[in-house]
């Protein structure tokens, strides 16, 4: 299970990043990376028609989810329950899933 989903609320913690400390709304997971809408804009060239600005990846090592409840970059739990798999917020223990 993923603990890191498109639409969560992300804080960029560490790496070089010029957003860190930022916080946004994740669009893409891929393998081992986020992309975060409105974070790490770069221009890209397209052939004949001048640039456009896409969002560029980010390690997911490097991004915490801010919990809904608690309102802080947390690590994300896995608990189960009746064979269900939820995440949860480490801190406040609130389900970051609805
Ligand atoms: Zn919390």
């Amino acid at each position: 299970m993923r603990k890191i989903k498109s639409g969560d609320t992300v804080m960029i913690m560490r790496g070089r990043y010029q957003e860190k400390g930022k916080t946004g709304v994740v669009e893409r997971v891929e393998d081992q990376r986020v992309y975060v809408k409105w974070m790490r804009i770069v221009k890209k060239a397209l052939k004949g028609k001048g640039f456009v600005e896409k969002e560029a990846p980010i390690d997911i090592s490097n991004v915490m989810v801010v919990c809904p409840s608690c309102k802080k970059p947390t690590r994300v739990g896995i608990e189960q329950k009746d064979g269900k798999r939820y995440r949860v917020c480490k801190k406040c223990g609130a389900k970051l899933d609805k």
